[in-house]
């Protein structure tokens, strides 16, 4: 047990303030280090009423009330005041913690300087603040993320590019938010990044409620005190980026005038599916297709008369097409349609209704002219002989000149044996 003597030491030693109140209120006691953090002289505090200490208005009503209702007997007071008091000089933040002896009838007030703590704290709130200013202030999205992909925090300079506003973000996962192929990479990027540090690269296309729009995403890892580590990403609108790509890449796979493949993809669609048939035993069969007499359309009615025509045939021959088969431009006024799991006699038979229909179409020149033309065919199926790409391009190519000498507008098949 210890003795009063011990008691006044520890009291008058403790690193902490330590006050004790009358029930009437006044202060009857206070140690060494509670004078020191008011800068007070001990007959200057002890023998006043607590309540003159107390910095606040609101405070002081709020600790008087506590106080007469504490001597009445309530139990369910706080114990715990954070509150400012009188110095001297000014004032000091504290934590003040009450402790009642019924007995005594006095009140044990435990006085922390909490100045520090609360300046500490203001500058973490403004850090956080700064930084969250900073994060919606760049024109990316930010996305704090968890390792199971659920958005924890979200700063957005442009609201409008999330897929989903704020609220509905937070607390979800990606997999709930975003389509299935976007979901995925951002949780291989959360993966990546767990692992290696960072990321950079990736790409996922989001529908938002307006537009649909590219991003491309930087991440890094985020290490927290105690928590887990979660992943920071940066999102990057690359939508125009995205659609001059795809822009430049249909020009560079599409003939300008007609909008049909043009030779270089053409070959290269070819060849696959040479390849495939070969592997899967199909037939395949390639029209080599070419415009009788051009030349005279172009004298007759112009050039521009001329390009119309390979216009308009070009769209009759997408139309003609079923889903599998396709047509590029070989050359000026030559197109190659690529029939896949078809036949040499179904490829003539198809060869002979485009004749027909090509035929039929009208074309009004400038002056009102009406006119129409013909084509020539040549058909050619992949076989022994001709069993590459090459082989049975120049098949085609030597039917469609047999079908010019037997007088054009007609189809010819290639022979085994040319
Ligand atoms: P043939 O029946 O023997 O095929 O006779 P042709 O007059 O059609 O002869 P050829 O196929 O050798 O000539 C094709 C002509 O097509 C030559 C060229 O001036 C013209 N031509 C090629 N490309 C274009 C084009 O993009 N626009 C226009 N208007 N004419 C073109
Ligand atoms: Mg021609
Ligand atoms: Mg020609």
């Amino acid at each position: 047990m210890l003795t009063s003597i011990d008691y006044n030491t520890l009291f008058s030693n403790i690193n902490i303030g330590i006050a004790a109140i009358e029930r009437d209120g006044t202060l009857c006691m206070a140690n060494k280090k509670l004078l020191q953090l008011l800068e007070l002289k001990e007959n200057e505090f002890v023998g006043t009423p607590f309540l003159e200490w107390i910095y606040d208005a609101d405070d002081c009503n709020i600790l008087q009330e506590n106080h007469l209702r504490r001597i009445q007997g309530a139990k369910d007071l706080p114990q715990n005041y954070d509150i400012r008091l009188k110095t001297k000089n000014g004032y000091l933040h504290v934590l003040a913690s009450v402790t009642y002896f019924k007995e005594s009838g006095k009140s044990f007030v435990s006085v922390l300087d909490t100045t520090q703590l609360k300046e500490t704290r203001q500058q973490l709130e403004e850090t956080i603040h700064a930084q969250d200013a900073i994060l919606t202030a760049i024109p990316d999205l930010m996305f704090e993320l968890s390792r199971d992909g659920i958005y924890i925090n979200v700063w957005a300079h442009n609201p409008q590019e999330l897929a989903a506003n704020k609220e509905q973000l937070l607390g979800n996962s990606v997999t709930e938010i975003l389509p299935l192929a976007a979901a995925q990479t951002v949780m291989d990027t959360i993966n990546h990044t767990l692992q290696e540090g960072s990321s950079s690269g990736e790409q996922i296309e989001i529908q938002t409620p307006q537009d649909k729009l590219w991003f491309e995403l930087s991440a890094s890892l985020k290490h927290n005190n105690e928590a887990e580590p979660t992943v920071m990403i940066l999102s990057r609108n690359i939508t125009d980026r995205k659609e001059l790509e795809f822009k430049l890449r249909y020009l560079s796979r599409h003939d300008s005038l007609t909008t049909l493949y043009n030779r270089r993809i053409l070959d290269e669609l070819l060849k696959r599916d040479i390849h495939r048939a070969q592997r899967y035993h199909t037939p395949l069969s390639v029209c080599m297709l070419d415009i009788d007499y051009f030349k005279q359309i172009n004298d007759t009615y112009g050039h521009q008369m001329g390009d119309r025509v390979i216009k308009e045939l070009a769209a009759l021959l997408k139309n003609s097409l079923r889903e599998i088969d396709y047509s590029g431009r070989y050359g000026g006024e030559e197109f190659v349609i690529v029939l896949p799991e078809t036949s040499l006699s179904h490829a003539h038979d198809f060869a002979v209704r485009l004749i027909k229909t090509i035929a039929a179409l009208k074309f009004q020149s400038d002056t009102q002219a009406l006119f129409s033309i013909t084509v020539s065919i040549g058909v050619a199926e992949l076989n022994e002989k001709h069993n590459s790409y090459e082989a049975l391009i120049k098949a085609a190519d030597i039917a469609m000149y047999r079908a010019k000498d037997s007088g054009r507008n007609c189809v010819q098949e290639n022979l085994r044996e040319a």
